[in-house]
């Protein structure tokens, strides 16, 4: 054990409604925006992560039990106490991750409208029910939980992507133990602290802060049930078929590079608008963000060339405690060299860097990881800056002659996640959402997230497994069904034996 200030420092675990520390072994965790080390993370041993699992396996059979309109109302009470606990929060975000302080906010209002969803637990669970299947015989489906299930989760999204797990799975009677990213750890810590002061009893949600050691002891443990893992497509991959080898129910979200179709009849100047904020928002570090612009027409690259220059010449970087800033720093320095090195990478390919903000400079703030926004011209497929996820401000125009040409491209990319259209004809806009083989499609909408009542998932390599996250999905990805049939015999009646399939007929 190290010191006490050593102790103080360190973001421990959240195991049975304590916080627990943990200075064994640890990870600085840095302000991206100076780039220096305010705190560590304690990376959790397998011991640990038993624990954790311990926990959430004593505090299932009374939390299974308990009536799901209490399960909800502890929803509801957390969902007053993010709202009331916003500033804070958002404050523990932009310490971490980096993004500017309003852009905390609206991912803090996404999670929250998922713990609203969870709210309405009561009613996703109604089950499904026949009466006189057969002669005197009812039928009915229920949806009984799982058990433990555990969340595995991205730095991206701190405060959001648990918020679109383990609301829901508890709602439902499960317990949960959530591995968040050690580079961003803080927020989720505290909104179990939270959900604590809402109500919800010990141990039916433990965080477990770590790296691979507590992830493979998650995947390992016969006591947990279910995975749902967010995060890059080769850990998704190696997390989904971990789970699945080891018996476990396991949903894992992937990368993602999302194109954006610009028709020839768009209105050039909200596509530019909406360009900008999906490209360059959160710096790029989006799922959801729109790295690559496929322009149909010449006169249409040119177009948004025009407009996306003019509004990259007003953007102002700089840390994400100003609001005044449109974009903060990239989360960590190797991130940021491995952005920086796809731009160099772009220009070795041969596209044309139109606007290279690699030379950045924030007052001030030398040591930060920041980097201007970037935009590219003749972008083709096969070079790597368009068939990799960069995960940075870094935008790129592909030309192409045809919807038909653009729609082919979109199909032949390895990921799924989003993608979509800028144009004033319906009949493009439905032909295209109607065949595109991707999972989530925006029309003139350039980031289209479901909402919390509907679910989350992309095609291809940006999901493995066959339900999405949060929404009715997650309702059916955290419950298993149960079928019963049943008959009352009339006393006294002597029934016969039948030999043949029971049937109607
Ligand atoms: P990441 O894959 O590096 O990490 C995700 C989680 O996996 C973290 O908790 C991390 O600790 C853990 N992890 C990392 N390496 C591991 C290993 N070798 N074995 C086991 N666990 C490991 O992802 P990231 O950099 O934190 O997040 C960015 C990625 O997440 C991007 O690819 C982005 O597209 C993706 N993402 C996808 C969605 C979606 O919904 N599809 C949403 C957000 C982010």
């Amino acid at each position: 054990m190290k010191n006490d200030k050593d102790v103080a420092q360190t973001v421990g675990h959240f195991i049975d409604g304590r916080r627990v520390a943990d200075t064994a072994r640890t990870q600085p965790v840095f302000d991206p925006a100076t780039g220096l080390s305010h705190r560590s993370v304690a990376l959790a041993s397998r011991s640990t992560v038993e624990a954790a699992i311990a926990s959430a396996q004593a505090a299932y059979p009374a939390w299974r039990n308990t009536p799901p309109p209490k399960r909800a109302r502890v929803m509801s009470r957390l969902k007053t106490l993010l709202e009331e606990h916003a500033d804070e929060l958002t404050a523990l975000i932009t310490a971490e991750h980096g993004k500017v302080l309003a852009d905390a906010l609206g991912e803090l209002q996404r999670g929250i409208e998922n713990v609203e969803f969870a709210s309405y637990a009561p009613e996703l669970l109604k089950g499904e029910h026949s009466r006189n299947v057969g002669p005197g015989i009812d039928s009915w489906s229920e949806f009984q939980p799982l058990g433990v299930a555990a969340g595995i989760t991205p730095f991206n999204f701190p405060a959001m992507v648990p918020l679109w797990m383990w609301p829901m799975a508890v709602a439902c009677g499960n317990s949960f133990v959530l591995k968040p990213s050690e580079r961003d750890p803080s927020a989720p810590l505290r909104i179990a602290e939270l959900a604590l002061e809402a109500g919800l009893p010990p141990g039916v949600l433990n965080v477990v802060n770590g790296d691979k050691e507590a992830v493979d002891t998650l995947l390992a443990d016969p006591r947990v049930k279910a995975v749902s893992f967010v995060g890059s497509t080769p850990i998704a991959q190696a997390v989904y078929s971990a789970g699945c080898a080891a018996g476990k129910r396991v949903q894992a979200l992937g990368g993602a590079k999302n194109h954006a179709v610009v028709m020839p009849d768009a209105d050039i100047g909200n596509a530019v608008r909406a360009m900008m904020g999906a490209a360059f928002g959160s710096c790029g570090e989006r799922c959801m963000a729109v790295p690559l612009i496929v322009a149909v027409g010449d006169a249409t690259a040119d177009a948004m060339i025009a407009g996306l220059k003019a509004e990259i010449a007003g953007m102002k970087v700089g840390p994400g405690t100003d609001n005044g800033n449109d974009m903060g720093p990239l989360v960590t320095k190797q991130h940021h060299e491995k952005v920086r090195g796809y731009v160099d990478q772009g220009v070795a390919e041969g596209a044309k860097l139109l606007v290279d903000g690699r030379g950045v400079k924030v007052p001030g703030h030398d040591g930060g990881y920041f980097i201007g926004p970037c935009l590219f011209d003749r972008v083709k497929p096969g070079m790597k800056i368009y068939q990799e996820e960069i995960f940075g401000p870094v935008l790129g125009i592909v030309r192409v002659a045809s919807l038909d040409e653009a729609m082919r491209l979109i199909d032949e990319h390895e990921y799924g996640n989003g993608t979509c259209i800028f144009t004033r004809d319906g009949e493009a806009a439905r032909h295209f959402s109607d065949h595109i083989e991707v999972g989530m499609v925006g029309i003139n909408v350039p980031l289209p997230v479901p909402v919390a009542y509907h679910s989350f998932g992309g095609w291809k390599r940006s999901l493995f497994g066959d339900l999405s996250a949060y929404g009715p999905d997650a309702v059916r990805f955290y419950t298993k069904r149960k079928t019963i049939t049943q008959r009352w015999p009339s006393a006294g009646v002597r029934e016969g034996t039948v030999y043949s399939f029971p049937s109607n007929r």
